[in-house]
């Protein structure tokens, strides 16, 4: 076994401790990375507070990060010592299904095995997340970072960014196409700047009447405040596809009869007890969908397109010792608008 420091969950909520934890010797296609920076995700917070099914007490979260290729096994081709790469949500799945086939490892019939919290395929322990300085996993599943990206403000396109865009390119959405994010926080303003990028007319829906001018700069040409009647009946029957990243239980109503026929509401902001009036359905043919983050396929298109259009994070950086920081203001909503672990004060 190899050992590496984390920040690992107490039980006591967002109260991590500096631990010493394993990680396993190589297997023959695994890398171990240096993780430089790791986003620090809504659902690390729900899953500290045992929202998420995850033990809380010895979780190491972090599922979004971005570092250096330290070693490699003999089978590996594609990574050699010192590449930059992003790893994502998963670190494996069944590879013989027909979702594994398509690259939607997200949805493998055998159960994806995520990045923390998930069951290591071969050994059976737990994986352990990237709030910690070295992670090994399968090559497959580790992605090269584009030279042109920011590596600290790159992390969070692996969680935040490809929950986005795999919706975005699922619905097609491009130029004519008019495209609602609800929630302006890590996932919004990526969808906002990815959905921009696509040539689509973007609407932010939020609560926070001050971060409007955030939400034009970032790419919207409109804003909705969610907490105004008016301005919601106004926007009635408006939009093809919401993104719904609102990080807490809420009412679909609202946001369906925004949508116009057979528009989408796509609820990324799980994993949240739902109830649907299907009258919010009916007039109109609308749909009510989800996904969670992407598989190889997405993901690989999703950093081939940020590189090419400059697109990351807007981060604000931390070093890693600062983790319950980011955490608490987190869970206020006081993040513009992803907070961006710096893991070398672990070494
Ligand atoms: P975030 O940065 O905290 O952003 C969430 C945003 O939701 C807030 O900025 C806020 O935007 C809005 N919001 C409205 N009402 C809220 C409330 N009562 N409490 C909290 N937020 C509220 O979170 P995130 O990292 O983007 O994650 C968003 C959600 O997606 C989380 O539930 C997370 O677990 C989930 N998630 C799902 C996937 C997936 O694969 N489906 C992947 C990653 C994350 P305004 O101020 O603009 O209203
Ligand atoms: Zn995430």
């Amino acid at each position: 076994m190899r050992t590496t420091t984390a920040w690992q969950g107490t039980g006591r909520s967002t109260a991590l401790e500096r631990a010493e934890i394993e990680r396993r010797e190589l297997r023959a296609d695994d890398i171990a990375v240096r993780v430089d920076f790791c986003g620090v995700c809504h659902s690390d917070l729900h899953a500290l507070h045992g929202l998420t099914g995850k033990q809380a007490a010895g979780l190491v979260p972090g599922h979004e990060f971005t570092g250096t290729v330290t070693a490699a096994g003999p089978d590996v081709t594609g990574f050699a010592v010192g590449d930059g790469v992003a790893v994502g949500t998963i670190v494996d799945s069944c590879g013989e299904c027909a979702m594994c086939a398509a690259g939607q490892e997200n949805f493998c019939r055998a159960g994806a095995t995520v990045t923390y919290g998930g069951k290591d395929r071969v050994d059976g322990s737990v994986t352990l997340g990237g709030y910690s300085r070295e992670y090994v996993l399968r090559s497959k599943f580790a992605y090269r970072l584009p030279a042109a990206l920011d590596p600290a403000a790159a992390a969070p396109l692996m969680c935040a960014g490809i929950t986005m865009w795999e919706p975005l390119r699922a619905y097609g959405i491009g130029p004519g196409r008019r495209v609602a994010v609800a929630g302006l926080g890590g996932l919004g303003h990526l969808g906002v700047k990815l959905a921009a990028a696509l040539g689509a007319e973007v609407t932010v829906l939020s609560r926070t009447p001050q971060k409007a001018a955030d939400a034009i700069r970032l790419g919207a040409t409109d804003v909705v405040n969610t907490t105004d009647t008016a301005d919601l009946a106004r926007n009635a029957n408006r939009f093809d596809l919401i993104l719904d990243t609102i990080a807490a239980v809420h009412d679909f109503s609202p946001l369906l009869r925004l949508l116009g026929l057979e528009g989408t509401l796509s609820v990324l902001g799980a994993p949240l007890p739902t109830q649907v009036n299907l009258m919010d359905l009916v007039f109109g043919r609308k749909n009510l969908t989800s996904s969670g983050t992407g598989g190889t396929k997405w993901t690989a298109d999703l950093l081939t397109f940020a590189s090419a259009h400059d697109i990351t994070a807007d981060v604000e950086v931390l070093p890693s010792a600062r983790v319950g920081e980011a955490l608490d203001r987190l869970s206020r909503g006081d993040v513009r608008y992803r907070f961006v672990l710096d893991l070398a004060d672990l070494d």
